[in-house]
C-alpha cells in the first residue's frame, strides 16, 4: 500500500526552505536536508547527522523517503548487470549496467510497462501501469553508478533512456530527473552523455527543441515505410512518418544536433533494398547516424534477425549516402537484459 505521507523528494529546494520556515525553523535547514537527499543520497532521515534529533523526528512525522530498492541483481558473462528495481508501491521495473572498454552506460526505465505496443518488444506485453517519478528515475542512475564503481572501478559515464517505457510519454518527469542528474547538487553529469531514445512522439520532439534540451536524441525507427512501420509499431498509425519527419526537421533546425536512429533488420520484414532506400530518404535531411541493433528474439519467434547479407547491404547503401552506420551487438543476452527483452522475468 502506498504511504500517505508525501515523498520529501518531490519538494524543490525552495519548497523545503519554505517548509522549515512554516515550522518556525531557519530556511537554511532546507538546504541541509536537500543536500542530504540529493548529493549524499540519504535513505533515512536518521542518516542526516548534522540535523538535530527533533528536526529529524519532525521530518519523519511529515514525510517519507521513497527510495527504490534493487531487489534482484543478475550479472551476465559479459559484465552486464540487470537490476530488478522495486518501487515504493511494490511495482517493479528493470535497469541495466552495460560495460564497454572505456565507458559504463546505464540503461534506465521511465515507465512501469509501456504506453506503446511495439510487437517485437517484451515490455509492450506488460501494458503501462504508471509513470515513474523523477526520483525513481534518478535512483536507478545512482544505483548503477554505485555498481559501476564497485565492478568497473570507475563512475558511470553515459545514460540511455532505453529501458522500460516510452520516455516522451513521461516527458515532465524525465526532464526533472535529467535536471537532477546534471545538476551540480545532484550527480553533475554532462547532458551530452545522456541519450533519450523515443519511438517518435512528434509533438514532444518539437517541445524538446523549444525547451532547448542539451541531451541527445535517438529515434527507434525500424522502418521508414509507413505500412511496414505500422505493422510492427501500431502507434505509427497515430503518429505517421510524415509527422515524425516534420518534428525531426524542426528539432534539427533548432538544435543542429545530429540525430541517431535505432534500427533492427528483421528477416522478411525490412530486409529489402526498398527498405534501406526509404531509410536513406527519411534521414538524409540532417546529419544522421544509424545504429543497426542485433535483435534478441522474445519467446514466440515471430521476429527473427535478418541474415548478414541484409545487414551488409544496409551498411553499403547507408555509407554510400554518407550516413554514419554502426552495428551494435547486444549485451546481456544470457540474463534477458538486451534491447527489447526487459519484461520483469527475473
Ligand atoms: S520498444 Fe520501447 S516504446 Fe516500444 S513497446 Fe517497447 S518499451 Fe515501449
Amino acid at each position: 500500500m502506498a504511504n500517505k505521507k508525501k515523498d520529501v523528494r518531490a519538494l524543490t529546494k525552495d519548497q523545503l526552505r519554505n517548509f522549515f520556515e512554516s515550522q518556525g525553523d531557519k530556511a537554511f535547514r532546507g538546504n541541509q536536508v536537500y543536500e542530504w537527499l540529493w548529493s549524499k543520497g540519504a535513505h533515512d532521515f536518521d542518516d542526516m547527522t548534522n540535523v538535530s534529533k527533533e528536526t529529524r523526528q519532525m521530518l519523519e512525522d511529515n514525510f517519507v523517503i521513497n527510495h527504490i530498492k534493487v531487489d534482484t541483481m543478475q550479472r551476465s558473462n559479459d559484465g552486464t548487470v540487470k537490476n530488478a528495481v522495486q518501487l515504493h508501491d511494490g511495482l517493479v521495473v528493470e535497469s541495466v549496467l552495460i560495460p564497454a572498454k572505456n565507458r559504463t552506460t546505464a540503461c534506465v526505465s521511465s515507465q512501469v510497462g509501456c504506453s506503446l505496443d511495439c510487437l517485437f518488444c517484451a515490455t509492450s506485453r506488460l501494458k503501462r501501469m504508471r509513470n515513474l517519478n523523477p526520483d525513481e528515475i534518478y535512483d536507478q542512475v545512482v544505483a548503477i553508478d554505485n555498481q559501476s564503481r564497485l565492478y568497473q572501478d570507475r563512475p558511470l559515464s553515459n545514460i540511455v533512456f532505453m529501458g522500460m517505457g516510452e520516455p516522451l510519454m513521461n516527458y515532465n518527469n524525465v526532464i526533472k530527473a535529467i535536471d537532477k542528474i546534471t545538476d551540480v547538487e545532484g550527480l553533475g553529469m554532462s547532458p551530452r552523455r545522456i541519450t533519450v531514445s523515443t519511438s517518435g512522439v512528434p509533438k514532444i520532439i518539437k517541445k524538446m527543441a523549444d525547451d532547448e534540451v542539451k541531451f541527445k536524441l535517438a529515434v527507434s525507427l525500424h522502418s521508414a515505410i509507413d505500412e511496414v512501420r505500422t505493422s510492427i509499431m501500431p502507434f505509427n498509425e497515430t503518429f505517421p512518418l510524415a509527422d515524425l519527419r516534420a518534428a525531426l526537421e524542426y528539432w534539427y533546425s533548432k538544435t543542429k544536433s545530429r540525430i541517431t536512429y535505432e534500427y533492427v533488420i528483421w528477416k522478411g520484414i525490412n530486409d529489402k533494398r526498398k527498405d534501406v532506400d526509404a531509410l536513406v530518404q527519411f534521414c538524409k535531411f540532417a546529419p544522421s547516424k544509424v545504429n543497426l541493433i542485433e535483435y534478441n528474439p522474445i519467446d514466440d519467434g515471430q521476429f527473427q534477425q535478418a541474415p548478414d547479407d541484409a545487414i551488409n547491404m544496409y551498411v553499403k547503401v547507408l555509407e554510400a549516402n554518407n550516413i554514419t552506420v554502426t552495428i551494435r551487438r547486444s549485451r546481456g543476452k544470457d540474463i534477458d537484459a538486451a534491447c527489447g527483452q526487459l519484461a520483469n522475468k527475473s
